[in-house]
């Protein structure tokens, strides 16, 4: 059994004294969250908040990108390393607005994921489709590429440090959401796609849904087979949202 991840993107957004009212917010609903596993992603500047007030909890954090460089003259890039030191376990990598508005590319985000597992860190892969790209029947080759970059960078056993999100581009923000049978459709997809380099990290390979979860359609995305958890923007920044979804990840992992 894969046990479900919540992990918390909160982009951009929020200031100092935002940043505390909602760890702390999270910390006081966290202790009845017992299956799942709860992670949140700040922006970096905050991330020094996450370690001083997360030690002792459960609640893992990470950061939103990592450098594909180890360290050294690269103006404004902040280091896998780094991110270890202050405590990060996972770092978001490929997300659509990585992709859209500072136009990385799967070859770049392939060494950034290399460099998130040499430093320790878990990535999150994201991958999807734009509507266009669905629209024309594309979702699958569009996916492939995205974990493709991965696998034929570092070979299938990268994915074995990282877990992958599948956020189609269109429901990212919109409130529109993928039905659980869309969804599902492209996680056993990129399953299935692992699974023909090596059944058993496919096996055991987290893949989150991720595109305007909230509390009322979070039970049933995860109770589909291949949907191991959550990636979840704005539901993210409100304490009892983010927590009544990692309630839900608890309740399909109780059976
Ligand atoms: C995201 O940006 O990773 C995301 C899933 O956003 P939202 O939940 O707001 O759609």
């Amino acid at each position: 059994m894969r046990q479900p991840l919540i992990a918390g993107n909160w982009k951009m957004n929020g200031s100092k004294a935002d940043t505390v009212e909602l760890l702390n917010g999270i910390k006081a609903g966290v202790s009845e969250i017992i299956h799942s596993e709860v992670a949140v992603c700040p922006p970096f500047p905050y991330l020094y908040l996450a370690e001083q007030m997360l030690a002792g909890t459960v609640v893992g954090y990470g950061a939103q990108d990592c450098s594909a460089e180890a360290g050294g003259a690269f103006t404004g890039q902040v280091a896998a390393a780094m991110l270890m030191d202050f405590g990060c376990k996972y770092v978001i990598l490929g997300h659509s607005e990585r992709r859209m508005f500072n136009g990385e590319t799967d070859a770049l985000i392939a060494r950034k994921y290399e460099q998130a597992v040499a430093g320790g860190l878990a990535p999150i892969l994201c991958v999807g489709e734009t509507l266009e790209e669905r629209e024309s029947g594309k979702t699958e080759d569009v996916v492939a590429r995205h974990i493709d970059g991965v696998i034929d960078h570092g070979g299938v056993d990268a994915l074995r440090h990282g877990v992958v999100a599948y956020e189609p581009v269109w429901a990212i923000g919109t409130g529109v959401t993928a039905t659980p049978e869309q969804a599902q459709e492209v996680h056993a997809f990129l399953r299935e796609r692992v699974a023909k380099h090596s059944a058993e990290v496919a096996a055991q390979l987290r893949i989150l849904y991720g595109g305007s979860m909230k509390p009322g359609n979070a039970e049933e995305l995860m109770r589909q087979d291949d949907i191991d958890g959550g990636l979840i923007g704005g539901a993210s920044l409100k304490a009892s949202d983010f927590l009544a979804i990692c309630k839900a990840g608890d309740t399909v992992a109780a059976g």
